[in-house]
């Protein structure tokens, strides 16, 4: 199935997940999706190394969510270290898996390492990825802008072209403020984008991983939430409490707001996902 069609029936509660590092046995993410079953996720995306080593399990685990677990599956695919060639062999073999969805990405770029050039945009990507495959193509997008944009008028005219280029869903990096998504999701209706846009929500649940994240997408952290980090810095058990009643709080007000779907970044801990799903499980039932 195509998650662009979940859209028309309820919110969509979708769970990101990651492949394991080398260290760690690939096993163990089937022990995480088995657990992440229970909460019913209309999809589970799983993340791609921008790298794009040639052993990268996505698709692998792809395969398993969709044919073992029965979920649907979605797989990421930064493009900026692909060529075109190795991003159509990546094309066959979710055909072959029987995968309908890929996020199309650009990767973030790292400094070390020289891109293929190829592609220089996520919607070149999306271009590519619409005249090779009847694929399900989903976008990445930004409430508090890309770090790397200079405004917000040109990263929603940079997130049109792509949406343009075949986009039929977006999901947006995480944010800790909803406003910032509110006022995000107005701009894009205005600018003519209508494709469904599902909120991205990370649990914050210890501070080296707020420290992390902060780096990477340079989140604002909201005053509320900086308080709650100061109170239970020391105190690891409340600081992962007050962490997922915060990702709680949130989802509330989106879905009241009339969000069209969440996706959550599980870090591959259902421990997290399953005492935020029990918690919002009822928010998504079918006619509500
Ligand atoms: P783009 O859409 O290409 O945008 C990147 C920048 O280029 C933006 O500043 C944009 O405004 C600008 N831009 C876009 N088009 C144009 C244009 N035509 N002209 C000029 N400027 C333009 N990374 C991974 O490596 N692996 C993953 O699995 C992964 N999963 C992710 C999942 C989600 C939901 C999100 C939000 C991000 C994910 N990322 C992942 C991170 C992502 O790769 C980075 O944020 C990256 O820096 C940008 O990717 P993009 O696809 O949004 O790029």
């Amino acid at each position: 199935m195509k998650t662009n069609d979940l859209f028309k029936l309820k919110p969509v509660l979708s769970f990101e997940v990651f492949p394991p590092k080398s260290t760690t046995p690939v096993e163990s993410i089937y022990n995480t999706i088995d657990e992440l079953k229970n909460y019913k996720p209309d999809f589970i995306s799983v993340t791609y190394g921008a790298g794009g080593s040639a052993n990268n399990a996505t698709i692998d685990i792809c395969d398993a969510i969709k044919n073992k677990c029965g979920i649907e599956a979605v797989a990421h695919l930064p493009c900026i270290n692909l060529t075109k060639e190795r991003a159509m062999q990546e094309l066959e073999r979710l055909k072959a898996a029987g995968i309908h969805n890929v996020l199309a990405l650009r990767g973030d770029i790292n400094p070390d390492v020289e891109p293929k050039h190829e592609f220089q945009h996520a919607s070149d990507l999306v271009s590519f990825i619409k005249e090779n495959s009847d694929l399900n193509i989903i976008g990445a997008c930004y409430p508090e802008t890309h770090p790397e944009s200079d405004n917000m008028i040109d990263e929603i005219k940079h997130l049109k072209i792509k949406v343009d280029a075949g986009c039929s869903q977006l999901i947006t990096q995480l944010f800790f403020d909803n406003d910032d998504f509110y006022q995000f999701y107005e701009k894009t209706r205005i600018a003519g984008i209508n494709v469904p846009i599902e909120a991205g929500i990370m649990p914050v649940t210890n501070t080296r991983q707020i420290q992390r994240m902060v780096a990477i997408t340079h989140a604002k952290l909201p005053r509320k939430f900086v308080k709650i980090m100061e109170k239970y810095e020391n105190d690891p058990v409340a600081l992962r409490d007050a962490g997922i009643a915060y990702a709680v709080s949130q989802i509330v007000d989106l879905i009241a707001n009339d969000v069209e779907g969440i996706h959550l970044y599980t870090m591959n801990n259902p421990y997290i996902a399953s005492k935020i799903c029990k918690a919002v499980q009822t928010l998504f039932a079918v006619g509500d």
